[in-house]
């Protein structure tokens, strides 16, 4: 194409595009031949490789002017300038816990970064249960970083409204969000789909499920109405890749601002789905996994809440920002008391977004391995009514629920 212009990157193309880039270049080592270029794409929506030289590895992640495994839904190609503005924004504040960002190329809209090996999907391993010691806190601690800091309890309101404004443009993934997880699992739509005819009666009744359908229009309007902080807004299983020892976190084209449960809700969500799908792929050992997957959970919510107080009393001495600002909640008790409600809120919130989560990756159009690799539709029938009744309370009989911790000892039979 025109120099400037967008083309779709194949492996040659991928070759070229680094091979022009003397740093990046050098980052793989050797000469542009030898260069082992692999494509690795297995999201909804665009394509990745991954490169290796002799002296390091990059990993290429470019938009398709469609969806990658519908090309016949057209795309606009700007969701890898918010992935990357994402990467940027939160790269100061949670370390080593996103790959690093090492290229964006606007014309192409193509990010290249940090090549993560040996590290694995995080949903695939949930399925071969593993277990990764750090992952839950490696998960809270980074949400509750990168939430606080681009929160208006660390930043100006004019710094706040800047990426209001700038993240606002991310309409076409927003609309995805807005009609896959917020609407069309309550209505007939024609994308959606199920474990059919096992799971016929239970859809009707959802979208009969007049309490049900007020509490999911209460959370659309949280959503879209609460832009609390910067959110990676994807934050599934299939956006985490970990080892025994290390956690990061990819795939933020969905970043928005918005209520920092919504992060939460969707990653508990999906450890969730795994939980429930366990007896699904093995009866023998299912229920020890499962008390470790729950165990998770609580993990993920009491490193969240711990780290993001942490931050607040930290930045509360230098008066960073204009939501609650220090200076009026200095006297004894008054932070402490504000903290509560805030945190109280941000629990609600992520059960509500959970449970939104759960019933459209059963009920809407995009599905998860966890539950799509049971191979009888009646084993995976019987899990996801499960998690189904499990969603409904997260969204119905969260308030009175006394908190993910007791939701998750209910289910176990041990209140
Ligand atoms: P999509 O937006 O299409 O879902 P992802 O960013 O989730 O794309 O990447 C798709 C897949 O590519 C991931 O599931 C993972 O296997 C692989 N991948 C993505 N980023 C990296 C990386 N930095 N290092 C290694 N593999 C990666
Ligand atoms: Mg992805
Ligand atoms: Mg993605
Ligand atoms: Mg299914």
């Amino acid at each position: 194409g025109e120099p400037g212009s967008y083309v779709e990157l194949d492996q040659e193309g991928v070759r070229r595009h680094l091979a022009a880039r003397p740093a990046l270049a050098a980052r793989l080592g050797g000469a542009p031949g030898d260069w082992a270029v692999r494509e690795v794409s297995d999201g909804n929506l665009n394509s990745v490789f991954l490169v290796e030289g002799q002296a390091g590895g990059l990993c290429v992640k470019q938009s398709l002017p469609h969806v990658r495994v519908d090309p016949a839904w057209k795309l606009p190609l700007d969701r890898a300038f918010f992935e990357a503005a994402y990467m940027r924004a939160v790269a100061p504040h949670v370390g080593s816990a996103a790959p690093a960002l090492l290229d964006y190329e606007p014309a192409l809209f193509c990010l290249v970064m940090e090549s993560l090996t040996p590290h694995v999907i995080l949903r695939r391993g949930l399925i071969e249960r593993a277990e990764y010691p750090r992952m839950a806190s490696d998960v809270g601690a980074y949400v509750a970083r990168a939430c606080f800091a681009t929160s208006g309890l660390a930043r100006r309101f004019e710094a706040v409204m800047d990426d209001i404004a700038l993240f606002a443009r991310n309409q076409t993934l927003t609309r995805i969000t807005v009609d896959l997880v917020f609407t069309d699992p309550y209505r007939i739509a024609p994308r959606n789909r199920w474990t059919a005819p096992l799971l016929d009666t239970v859809a009707a009744d959802i979208r009969g499920d007049t309490a049900l359908k007020q509490a999911a229009a209460r959370m659309g309007e949280r959503f879209l109405g609460r832009p609390q902080a910067l959110l990676h807004g994807d934050l599934h299983s299939g956006s985490v890749m970990v080892t025994a020892e290390e956690t990061r976190i990819i795939d933020g084209e969905f970043a928005l601002m918005g209520p920092i449960g919504f992060d939460l809700g969707l990653f508990v969500a999906n450890l969730l789905l795994s939980l429930f799908s366990q007896p699904g792929h093995d009866e023998a050992g299912a229920a020890t996994y499962q008390a470790w997957i729950a165990a998770q959970i609580e993990t993920v919510w009491t490193v969240f809440d711990r780290e993001f107080r942490r931050l607040w009393n930290a930045a509360s001495a230098n008066a960073a920002g204009d939501v609650m600002p220090s200076a009026l909640l200095a006297g004894e008790g008054s932070r402490n008391a504000m903290q509560e409600s805030w945190m109280a809120d941000i629990h609600d919130d992520m059960l509500g977004f959970a449970g939104m989560e759960m019933i459209r990756r059963i009920l809407g159009f995009a599905h998860v391995l966890d539950l799509e690799s049971i191979g009888s539709d009646d084993t995976r029938a019987a899990c996801e009514l499960q998690a189904l009744a499990f969603a409904r309370r997260l969204l119905v009989e969260r308030s009175a629920s006394g908190g993910i911790g007791a939701l998750l000892r209910q289910r176990a039979g041990r209140l």
